[in-house]
């Protein structure tokens, strides 16, 4: 599968906000983005005018890179929460959030979206009692995510476990520690949502 393979810490300069693709080192001052608060490259510190367009696409590649997700996936979510009642922004990012490795990564079990991504990958969580291994799967009210049996004593979960356990857990899941495992209780209200973005700059991007 096609992956960002560059140096992830340009992406959070070139939005210049946390995306938090790193896991531990985001949460301490080796944070690339608190030690140069400047776009990436030979003219990251020179001022430029932003077109419409530009700024309209920064906001797109923000939010695809916050949930690390490629291009053509990106515009398959945003038809989808065209087609779905309500605002398309708001839409897309709850299917965003929906995504299986956002909701391990939500639930403290993993230190970035991107580690979340490997551990499914690797089936280290079942999906309502079985066994899954696709990080892109979209869940759905009262979906349960739990550590699969086979992983509870692996040293990588416990370690994670431990260093973002006590991350707070949003609103719209319900996290058991003794089960180890996670429910969706409902779909997240935009103010849940995190990520700084304007939403409505990516539908006017889509909809040119
Ligand atoms: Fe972004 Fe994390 Fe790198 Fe900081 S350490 S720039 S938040 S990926």
């Amino acid at each position: 599968m096609a992956r960002y393979t560059g140096a992830v810490c340009r992406l959070c300069r070139r939005e210049g906000q946390k995306l938090f693709l790193k896991g531990t080192r985001c949460h301490t001052d080796k944070c690339a983005i608190t030690r140069r608060e400047y776009a990436p490259g030979q003219h990251g510190q020179g001022r430029k005018k932003v077109s419409e367009y530009g700024i309209q696409l920064r906001a797109k590649q923000m939010a695809r890179r916050y949930y690390g997700v490629l291009e053509s996936q990106f515009s398959k979510y945003f038809d989808m929460a065209e087609r779905k009642q309500g605002m398309a922004g708001e839409n897309l990012l709850r299917i965003l959030e929906s995504r299986l490795d956002n909701v391990v990564y939500r639930l403290g079990l993993a230190s970035s979206r991107k580690e979340a991504r490997q551990l499914v990958r690797h089936e280290h969580f079942t999906l309502n009692g079985k066994k899954v291994n696709i990080p892109s799967i979209l869940l759905r009210e009262g979906d349960v995510v739990a550590v699969a049996q086979k992983s509870r004593n692996s040293e990588k979960i416990k370690a994670v476990v431990e260093a973002f356990g006590s991350r707070p857990i949003p609103e719209w899941l319900d996290y058991d520690s003794n089960a180890m495992q996670g429910k969706v209780v409902r779909m997240p209200n935009r103010e849940e949502i995190d990520l700084e973005v304007e939403e409505h700059l990516i539908v006017e991007l889509y909809s040119k």
